[in-house]
């Protein structure tokens, strides 16, 4: 413990303490140093010394070394071992001769001497000096503990940064791969792909074993079942469902984020132990206007520890994006469904050609008249594709397509029929106008260059074209496709980079 010194006395005089044993030379400082503006405290008895020091410490001690009964070497070193919360000057007070006992005293800590006889005038300087350095040296030690104090706080403050640093680098990181995902999953418009890009991604950011991804079945909403996962085997989710009626869902409905299924107790114990069964761990909703769409499971923690709450909160921020990501997939995929037009061409899609044909036979049936129909496929493509690869096989596609469209009159309907087959329509054609624009058309695709057509079987790129014609080979569309399709294959049989006709493998069989 520091002991305070008395300064609340007055707080402008510096008191000193005189510890003598001869009255005479008390009596005489006593009245000089007062006069000299100082408070003065006397101690005769040596053996009081270091009590009263310690109950009232003063500003300096003058300290008499030659009193009879007292060890002054000995005091000094005791005076200077106690501890103060400002410095303690010790002046000493020896005899001329008394150099030896001078010297101890200043190893043992006193801060001055005077020897004795002394003038007055000196004493005082000396005392002056000392308060003066005494002061320095207090202004110093409280420095000290101020700077002290502020390294404290400052290591404290070191401490609390890199803590938020690291938690803040760790944030930046999840955010990154957030982001990233965001990045990739986001302009994925296939569901599929999306939902494996998804998990995989996932896997990356948190730190689990597994991923599970449920959807609501297309047909029955109240069913949600598996459609992807990563990290866990066929076997422990070939049974695994959920319907809309379980406690599960309730649970969710009602907290609408990621949540620790160790959290949980109460009512929705059971869902739980089923969750439990499957290794599950952490279960976050895909919600879409309120309503639960899915349902992102992840297993165990990779560190076998429970997970972080930042660790869930991402979680829910991966899954609401899973599911803005696949709502925005399936819409277009429905508007895909929807549309007349394939995307890759700019051809009209199967959905159009199957409406067109049904209204030219329905009006052909009507006003009478012929409607004929080609159906188009690229010879050996697959060797094209395998070779040059698919991009360069899209290429091959829409130049195809080009020609195809180049090549008809404005009422004919070209169509994107499948993969690499395309139809067209002709109304009114009869089959021999059909067969001579098929052959037109065959004819300007061999002589069309293609990009390193080199490879292809006969060194060219070709089609081979089916042709029937309403009425004549057929009363229906379903007939009139499957004879073209029939002459299609027949083209294939007899040679490729050909037409045939309906009436032809007839009279062929
Ligand atoms: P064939 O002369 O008997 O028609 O032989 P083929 O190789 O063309 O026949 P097959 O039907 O076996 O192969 C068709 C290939 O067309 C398979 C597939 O790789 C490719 N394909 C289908 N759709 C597309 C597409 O949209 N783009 C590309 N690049 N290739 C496609
Ligand atoms: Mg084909
Ligand atoms: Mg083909």
């Amino acid at each position: 413990m520091t002991m305070k010194q008395n300064t609340a006395v007055n707080k402008n005089k510096s008191q000193i303490l005189i510890v003598d044993d001869e009255l005479s030379v008390h009596k005489l400082l006593t009245t000089y140093l007062k006069k000299q503006g100082y408070l003065v405290e006397n101690c005769m008895d040596s053996t009081q010394v270091i009590q009263k020091v310690k109950t009232y410490p003063p500003d300096l001690i003058l300290l008499d070394l030659m009193m009879p009964d007292l060890d002054g070497i000995t005091l000094t070193r005791r005076l200077r071992n106690l501890e103060f919360d400002s410095y303690l000057p010790i002046i000493v007070l020896t005899a001329k001769k008394g150099i030896k006992d001078m010297v101890a005293a200043l190893e043992a800590g006193a801060d001055d001497y005077i020897t004795k006889p002394f003038e007055f005038e000196e004493l005082v300087a000396r005392i002056k000096n000392m308060l003066r350095l005494k002061k320095l040296q207090d202004r110093l030690m409280h420095k000290t503990v101020e700077l002290d104090e502020a390294n404290q706080q400052i290591s404290r403050l070191n401490h609390v940064l890199t803590e938020t640093n690291r938690k803040l680098q760790k944030k930046l990181y999840d955010f990154h791969s957030i982001f990233e995902l965001s990045y990739r999953v986001m302009g994925q418009l296939e569901s599929k792909e999306l939902i494996r890009q998804a998990l995989i991604n996932i896997l990356g950011i948190v730190p689990t074993k597994s991923v599970i991804l449920l959807l609501t079945n297309k047909d029955d909403d109240d069913l949600y079942e598996v459609v992807d996962y990563k990290g866990v085997n066929d076997q422990l989710i070939s049974d695994f469902r959920i319907y809309r009626h379980d406690k599960l869902i309730h649970y969710l409905e009602l907290i609408k984020k990621a949540f620790q299924i160790n959290d949980v107790s109460g009512e929705f114990q059971d869902v739980i132990n089923i969750l439990k069964s499957k290794k599950i761990e952490v279960v976050s909703p895909l919600l879409r206007n309120e309503n639960i769409v899915g349902l992102l499971c992840l297993g165990p923690n990779i560190k076998e520890e429970v997970y972080s709450e930042d660790s869930l909160e991402t979680v829910s921020i991966l899954t609401n994006m899973l599911a803005v990501a696949l709502h925005n997939a399936q819409m277009y995929e429905h508007i895909k469904e929807l549309s007349y037009t394939d995307g890759m061409t700019g051809l009209h899609n199967y959905r159009f050609f199957r409406l067109r044909l049904k209204e030219e036979l329905a009006r052909a049936r009507r006003e009478g008249g012929n409607v004929s129909l080609l159906i188009i496929d690229v010879d050996h493509f697959k060797n094209y594709n395998d070779t040059l690869g698919h991009p360069a096989g899209d290429k091959v596609l829409r130049k195809v397509s080009d020609i195809l469209k180049k090549s008809v009159r404005d009422n004919d309907i070209v169509a994107r029929y499948g993969g690499e087959e395309f139809a067209i329509i002709l109304p009114g054609a009869s089959k021999e106008g059909a067969i001579a624009l098929a052959d037109r058309i065959r004819l300007k695709v061999e002589q069309t260059k293609f990009y390193q057509e080199e490879i292809q079987p006969g060194g060219k790129l070709t089609i081979s074209v089916g042709t029937a014609t309403f009425p004549k080979d057929s009363v229906s569309e379903e007939e009139l496709i499957f004879f073209a399709d029939q002459a299609l294959y027949y083209a294939k049989k007899t040679g490729r980079n050909r037409v045939a006709e309906a009436t032809e493998i007839m009279e062929d069989e």
